[in-house]
């Protein structure tokens, strides 16, 4: 994950929760999870007691598309936008943004 110079982690977490409104995790959107990340999705989900859709994947990881689960969003966000398994959250959710994005206001300034 970039983030701008000076950002620390618990900072970027709230932005992207309350400034933000969590955009990266809703909309038509896919997360493409390893086979390990799917397995432990599941395992989220059973616990959580959340409906998840998952498409598998020929590389036997799955896919996880937003508009398959209520809201368009993902199934891990909860109500206050915050993600439910953010401590082990997918590869994909950690790296995400890779470098100074437009709109994104853990990363850039620019609107
Ligand atoms: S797993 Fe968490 S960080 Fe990743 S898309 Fe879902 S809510 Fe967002
Ligand atoms: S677009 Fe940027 S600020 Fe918004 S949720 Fe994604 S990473 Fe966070």
């Amino acid at each position: 994950m970039y983030r701008k110079p000076g950002l620390d982690v618990i900072e970027a977490q709230r932005l992207c929760r309350d400034v933000c409104g969590a955009l990266c995790c809703q909309g038509p959107q896919v997360l493409v999870l390893s086979a390990d990340e799917a397995i432990a999705m599941r395992a989220h989900a059973s616990r959580l007691e959340i409906e998840l859709v998952l498409h598998a994947r020929d590389d036997g990881g799955a896919s996880l598309r937003f508009p398959d689960h209520e809201g368009d969003r993902c199934p891990m966000l909860d109500t206050r936008d915050a993600c439910r398994i953010y401590d082990t959250r997918p590869t994909r959710c950690r790296a995400f943004p890779e470098g100074p994005r437009p709109g994104c206001v853990i990363s850039s300034d620019e609107p």
